[in-house]
């Protein structure tokens, strides 16, 4: 997508509806992020459109890994690394002579408080900071050529759903960061129980070589289980419809999940470090990639998978589930919603009282259901789709 918003074409473009009204903090971020859209354009068409391109990558990028202060994990790693300096034989100090549990605690997680008010600081920064500005450059700077990048041209959040998908998405950010600084600072305080290590060669270069991708493959099919019980009726309406709110999710949504599903999920990504030995850089490269691929996903934007990676399916596939509901689970691989028949099929109607991810066969539906289904089909972006057309369309 090159940048073709001209200079001055914001004059011309249908204004969105305005939350002037309301005066939380909320509305007032989002409408400051629209009043001033037309003196950041003019800001921003001085930048090369390439440059335009990398600089939203990046955004994203750092969007993904900073947001829920994971970052301080990898960098309580790094430092690690540095620490052990090469010597094969570096070992941790002890906690043997603690005597008491809570002595143990002040040693272990010394300094959590200011690491934690440091990474909530950076988590609400980069959330507001980042997600305003993919916002702003998509959802209000392109708002009328919505045909040229968004899944769901014709459908928008309404401001009520904006702002509570910002409210409830932020609040995620207190127990990201909570569960991020006491993570890093046990690390930091020579914590034993994680099977993290510094020295590339420790483990030999062949598990070297395929601990990444034996560990992607564990976190993505237990996030594809999970999800998927997830969706099954009395976990879907008590904790995860809450994510299901946003049938246009935004970046804004990667975080607005239930405080319990939150949690659980994270617990899942980072069980391997407690039962596998895993070079740390494995660990920065396999989380940048996760949470990278979880702000792409949840974008609303028609990106694309690249040629090197032939697993992950497009941005329209999550941007599907949250249209459909109960289909296409997979995050990151196509391949587990293919084995278990989960993955959307154009002869079936899914909708939020479909459960279970096999749908309706479209010869049991009702003309009503088949009426509603039709419209939603035409509300997909043709461009979202491999080779930019819809295939599901059944007229
Ligand atoms: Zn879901
Ligand atoms: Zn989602």
């Amino acid at each position: 997508m090159g940048r073709n918003v001209k200079n001055g074409s914001a004059k011309g473009k249908k204004k969105k509806p305005v939350v002037a009204s309301s005066t939380d903090l909320f509305s007032r971020y989002l409408f400051w992020t629209d009043n001033h859209g037309e003196s950041l354009e003019k800001l921003w068409s001085k930048v090369p459109a390439n440059i335009g391109q990398l600089i939203v990558t990046l955004a994203m990028f750092i969007f993904g890994l900073t947001v829920r202060g994971e970052w301080l994990l990898l960098a309580a790693y790094f430092a690690k690394y540095l620490q052990s300096g090469g010597d094969a034989n570096y070992k941790e100090e002890t906690d043997e002579l603690l005597d008491s549990f809570s002595s143990w605690i002040a040693f272990r997680f010394n300094g959590f408080t200011t690491v934690l008010i440091w990474s909530t600081i950076v988590s609400y920064l980069m959330y507001f900071g980042i997600g305003g500005f993919l916002h702003w450059y998509y959802y209000i700077n392109r708002r009328d050529k919505a045909n040229e990048w968004k899944c769901q041209p014709n459908n928008w959040l309404t401001p009520a759903l904006e702002r509570h998908e910002i409210m409830v998405g932020s609040l995620s950010l207190v127990f990201g960061s909570t569960i991020s600084a006491a993570f890093s600072t046990y690390i930091m305080n020579g914590g034993p129980g994680t099977k993290v290590y510094f020295q590339p060669g420790d483990f030999g270069y062949l598990w070297l070589a395929l601990q990444g991708p034996l560990i992607f493959l564990y976190q993505d099919y237990m996030t594809y289980i999970f999800h998927r019980v997830y969706h099954t009726p009395f976990l879907y309406k008590n904790f995860h419809k809450l994510h299901h709110t946003y049938k246009q999710p935004t970046a804004f949504s990667v975080t607005a999940i239930h405080p319990v599903e939150f949690v659980n999920m994270q617990l899942v990504l980072l069980l391997p470090i407690f039962i596998v030995p895993v070079y740390w850089f494995t660990l920065v490269v396999l989380f940048s990639y996760i949470y990278y691929h979880g702000i792409v996903d949840h974008s609303g934007i028609n990106f694309k998978r690249h040629w090197w990676q032939p697993w992950q399916p497009d941005c329209i596939f999550h941007d599907n589930h949250h249209q459909y509901f109960h289909v296409n689970f997979g995050f990151n691989m196509e391949i587990w919603d293919k084995l278990h028949g989960t993955m959307r099929r154009k002869d079936r109607i899914y909708r939020e009282d479909i459960y279970y991810g096999y749908g309706k066969k479209v010869e049991e539906a009702t003309e009503e259901e088949m009426k509603l289904d039709r419209e939603e089909r035409h509300n997909e972006n043709p461009l979202a789709h491999s080779e930019n057309k819809n295939d599901y369309l059944l007229d």
